[in-house]
């Protein structure tokens, strides 16, 4: 969370900071500010969004060639302008901005206050800067050396950028948990959370380590680390385009993110799938498949969204696979002293590949012999890189908050993974093993064919958006998909939602079920179907309101069901692919017809770095 960009270099620097900043809003929004260095420093910051800061320094003299921006998603003192970074050390010289969170900045703002510092915010940050600022004026040393030695100091997660008035021909950054992009252009580097703020300035970027420092000059870049040795920058070249990052006509970028899902899931088949040749290649399961197919357990780490993906491949690779496969949340993982053996294998699922948590409880895991592999859609993330093997989802940048496209290409690569340690294992038939294999070939158009519908969720979601709560049920592989479900709708609309197993309900949620409470069945075609049908004459029964999902050519839930949405037939280990999609359109418009920032849901943000 926290946006950060900064520019140096012989272009106008405001109007980088300000279009990289807009491009990372879906890491936070709660304030911006930027920081220049014309002749001296100057500070611009404002609760709210980058457009309001933007809007409220028109005709402003703004002009510099180094400077850096913030966009906040707070964890320390409220949303306000205040708070707002970037912070200024007490003797108004130097100027930070900072993602991430100082765990010890109490203590030492206790002992900057019994040195007679006086503090601004309630921040973090404004601890961590004038802690430098201490160090700097007390040892009489550096900058570069005041930030080692405070860093050695702190315990927690940073990204900070530093501007010191003294100094305008630098900017000083360091990382630890938090990611940090540095772009290498013609006499010019760009920073950022990102390489979104750089994207169509340079293909060359860098991503900074933890424990690094970098000194950023126009032409020079030096990575140390905390030790003051010198690093060697690694210079990746990029693969994103601008208009991977654009609304593309789309009213908001969740709508274009859920449109983008047919070619998104192409391109996570694409080079992997062949079905006529019956394989599947993966290189990072390929070159670790003796300890996937040997693992006696299989722990699955992930967060939110990422998190039900990972319950669903609990699923389909015990059903495939016949291994044992635990699901955890990270937070609780990382901190329940879990039982972890040399040979487990961790799948570690995130879109960002930043997630504090999950990057945390991969690394515990590690220590103690487990094999990682790293399921990302951010290519080049700190996950990507902690893993011993992985696979890229290859959705694109995603950058709706609320996760839509990233989910679904999470699930066809763990079902790829499953069938291919399946096939290994040979605890698939053949039959079944082509056939899913052709299922898969099959998803990108099924899902371009119930788009085609959309309008249809529409006008479902225009009659419920008034409902104050909302249940999502589904059985087998479908009730994690109630579970996202029930999640999208309290992201985007804020409605409250819960979801369950459809026969849990009976022990408890069914009490809530009266004439105004919309129940979704997630009731695609398949094992369970006869059951689901069921519990669907329980809620209507008790005068619940029932939308349903169903497949095409079912003829007797529309029958019962207040209003229903039909997507193709898929074998039931593919269909929630196909399945979630309606729950992410019906959120989607859901929110946009009681007027929510679909994009920019309340309180939240995407790329969660921290705890
Ligand atoms: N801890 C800092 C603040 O509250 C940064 C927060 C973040 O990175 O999300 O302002």
């Amino acid at each position: 969370m926290c946006g950060i960009v900064g520019y140096i270099g012989p272009r106008e620097a405001y109007p980088i900071i300000i279009t990289g900043l807009k491009r990372q809003e879906y890491r936070g929004y709660d304030s911006t500010g930027v920081a220049l260095i014309n002749h001296h420093l100057q500070v611009y910051k404002k609760k709210g969004k980058v457009a309001e800061l933007e809007e409220s320094l028109i005709g402003k003299a703004v002009s510099a060639h180094i400077g850096i921006g913030h966009t906040r998603w707070a964890t320390h003192g409220e949303p306000s302008d205040r708070n707002a970074h970037p912070h200024t050390s007490a003797s108004g010289k130097l100027a930070m901005i900072h993602n991430g969170i100082i765990e010890n900045y109490g203590q030492l703002k206790q002992e900057l206050l019994n040195k007679g510092y006086k503090f601004s915010s309630e921040t973090d940050t404004e601890v961590l800067l004038n802690f430098i600022e201490e160090i700097k004026n007390n040892n009489k040393c550096s900058l570069e050396e005041a930030i080692r030695i405070a860093l050695k100091r702190v315990a927690g997660a940073y990204v900070i950028l530093l501007l010191d008035a003294d100094n305008p021909d630098t900017i000083i950054a360091a990382r630890k948990g938090s990611p940090l992009v540095i772009g290498i252009g013609k006499g010019e580097h760009f920073l950022g959370s990102d390489a979104t703020p750089m994207l169509e300035y340079t293909k060359e970027v860098v991503y900074v380590n933890d424990y690094e420092v970098a000194i950023v000059k126009a032409d020079e870049l030096i990575l140390k680390n905390l030790g003051n040795e010198r690093q060697t920058p690694y210079i990746t070249k990029l693969d994103m385009e601008l208009a991977a990052i654009e609304k593309g006509g789309y009213e908001h970028f969740m709508l274009k993110e859920i449109f983008e899902q047919p070619h998104t899931i192409y391109d996570c088949l694409r080079g992997r799938l062949d079905a006529k040749e019956g394989t599947i290649t993966m290189k990072g399961v390929q070159d670790n498949i003796e300890q996937l197919t040997n693992a006696s357990r299989i722990i699955i780490v992930a967060c939110g969204t990422s998190w039900h993906a990972g319950l669903i491949a609990e699923y389909v690779i015990e059903e495939l696979c016949r291994i044992p496969v635990e699901v955890e949340y990270a937070s609780e993982f990382r901190y329940r002293n879990p039982i972890v053996n040399k040979g487990d294998v961790i799948i570690a699922i995130s879109q960002s590949g930043e997630t504090a948590d999950t990057l945390v409880a991969i690394e515990k895991a590690k220590e103690n012999g487990a094999i990682i592999f790293g399921i990302v859609n951010v290519v080049g993330s700190s996950i990507a890189r902690i893993s011993h093997a992985g696979a890229y989802t290859h959705a694109g940048p995603e950058i709706g908050v609320a996760s839509t496209k990233a989910f679904t290409a999470q699930l066809v690569v763990l079902i790829m993974m499953a069938l291919k340690i399946a096939k290994e294992k040979d605890t698939i038939s053949e039959e079944y093993y082509s056939k899913l294999l052709f299922e898969l070939e099959d998803v990108p158009e099924k899902v371009a064919s119930l788009l085609k519908n959309a309008d249809e969720l529409k006008i479902i979601a225009k009659k419920y958006k008034n409902s104050n709560d909302a249940l999502f049920l589904g059985r087998g592989y479908n009730f994690p998909v109630a579970l996202e479900g029930a999640l999208k709708l309290k992201e985007i609309s804020y409605i409250h939602a819960e979801g369950y197993p459809a026969a849990e309900m009976k022990h408890g949620p069914i009490a809530l079920v009266d004439e105004k409470l919309p129940v979704v069945f997630v009731a695609t075609k398949d094992a369970y179907h006869a059951k689901i049908i069921s519990n669907i004459q329980e809620i209507k029964a008790r005068k619940g309101k029932v939308i349903a999902i169903i497949s095409e050519g079912d003829e007797i839930i529309p029958s019962m069901a207040d209003d229903v949405f039909a997507v193709p037939l898929a074998d039931e280990i593919i269909a929630p692919i196909i399945s979630v999609i309606p729950l992410q359109l019906l959120s989607y418009y859901m929110g946009v017809a009681k007027g929510c920032d679909v994009d920019k849901p309340r309180n939240l943000a995407k790329s969660v770095t921290v705890e």
